[in-house]
């Protein structure tokens, strides 16, 4: 039996099933639990089920429930897609598998060979492979350039440009781009915008208010943040660019598998209580880190100290999770700490609960060439930490211990 509806009746109790525009009256809180859920119809469950299903059994020739297929779309994910598209007060969403899987859908929907794409400069690594090393080859060229800076952007922008891609906070070196002028530019330029918001998410930065096109999210972060599941996920208000991301997920065959859509409708329940406390846990470990003798640089955006302080206040709702700095001793130093930790885990993600140190020049950025890593201030001694949701006192007990290693 189909117990789904896409769109449920209104008068089933507290049901914000749709997007953004019907939740716009409820608090963010309010939408990270309630927004694109209702109960089940038939059961009354209060959480959306895990449809595990292929397909769909149809009543007549033509005649569906609005599921048909789960590599078109699947309700479990709608679910997902429906909440996403709220938080970030947008109308629509598609999910997909990866976060990259979200990148590599949203190029080949707009993207034909002889276009031209504009990207910041320190972006994830993944996406300058992306660009460079597997739709370089199909004729679309990307130019990584400093986003942050206005002369650089507009100069980059006079050459026909199908989008402008933004990374802020830039991971790893966190150098902010101003999103409103950003968005100015694009439009003037006659380019989409598209931000990648997954190291703040709508609980600390809302782009689409300033001015972008297309969200993206790496889901496999802060939106899920347990590190349980990697996914992605793309927010438009355009109807015709939905179409277009719609219709290249089905063709590519890159949909988010009903469970870890799931996991992430949970997570995602307590996205601002916890970006609230790894804001407030990184602020305390970004002041111990600067008054560390062996810490040579610190980054991080909720220091007043930061260069881009001012822009950090009206863009983002706090600094964030994520700290990057450099140890007295260079490379060698840095590795060495990042041997020496017992509570943080050595690891390649960042966004969850669990505190997360990395070493970007050797593993997520290993795959940028070393002159735009330099460019971009990727040093060899970087470290970057995100830090999690454990006990600050923990945390820096374990970074002083590893610091004197
Ligand atoms: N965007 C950012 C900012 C990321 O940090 C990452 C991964 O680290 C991605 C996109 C890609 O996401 P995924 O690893 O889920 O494919």
């Amino acid at each position: 039996m189909v117990t789904t509806q896409e769109k449920p009746p209104r008068d089933r109790g507290f049901n914000l099933s749709d997007c953004g525009s019907d939740g716009e009256s409820y608090g963010f809180e309010t939408l990270a639990l309630h927004a694109g859920a209702y109960p089940d119809p038939t059961t009354g469950a209060i959480l959306t089920p895990i449809y595990q299903t292929t397909t769909y059994r149809q009543e007549a020739v033509g005649q569906d429930k609005g599921f048909t297929y789960s590599r078109s779309g699947n309700p479990t994910v709608s679910a997902l897609e429906r909440r996403l598209a709220a938080l970030e007060g947008a109308e629509f969403c598609t999910c997909y598998g990866t976060g990259l899987a979200a990148t590599t859908a949203l190029c080949l929907a707009l993207l034909r060979a002889g276009d031209r794409v504009v990207c910041s400069q320190a972006v994830y690594g993944g996406t300058v492979r992306l660009f460079r090393e597997v739709l370089a080859p199909f004729g679309v060229q990307a130019e990584f350039v400093d986003t942050s800076d206005e002369k650089t952007l507009t100069n980059a922008l006079r050459e026909p440009t199908r989008f402008l891609f933004i990374e802020t906070p830039a991971n790893p070196t966190l150098k902010l781009t101003d999103i409103r002028l950003a968005a100015s530019l694009a439009k003037e330029a006659g380019a989409l915008l598209v931000v990648d918001n997954t190291l703040l998410t709508p609980a600390l930065q809302r782009p689409f208010p300033l001015g972008a096109d297309i969200v993206l999210h790496s889901t496999t972060k802060f939106i899920e943040g347990h590190n349980a599941t990697v996914g992605g996920a793309l927010i438009t208000r355009d109807g015709d660019v939905q179409e277009k991301l719609a219709f290249a997920r089905n063709a590519i065959g890159a949909i988010q598998s009903p469970f870890p859509a799931w996991l992430t409708l949970q997570g995602v329940k307590t996205l601002p209580l916890r970006m609230a406390r790894h804001s407030e846990n990184a602020l305390r470990i970004a002041r111990f880190l600067m008054t560390h003798d062996r810490i040579t640089k610190v980054i991080y955006p909720g220091l007043e100290s930061f260069p881009q302080f001012e822009l950090v206040q009206r863009q983002q709702g706090s600094g964030g999770a994520l700290i990057a700095f450099e140890v007295k001793g260079g490379v060698e130093a840095g590795v060495r700490l990042m041997n020496s930790v017992r509570l943080c885990a050595l690891a390649e993600n960042l966004g969850a609960a669990e505190t997360i140190i990395t070493h970007p020049a050797s593993m997520t950025h290993a795959d940028v060439p070393r002159a735009q890593r330099e460019a971009a201030g990727i040093t060899d001694g970087l470290v970057r930490l995100s830090v999690g949701l454990e006990n600050p006192l923990d945390l820096i007990g374990d970074l002083v211990q590893a610091l004197s290693s």
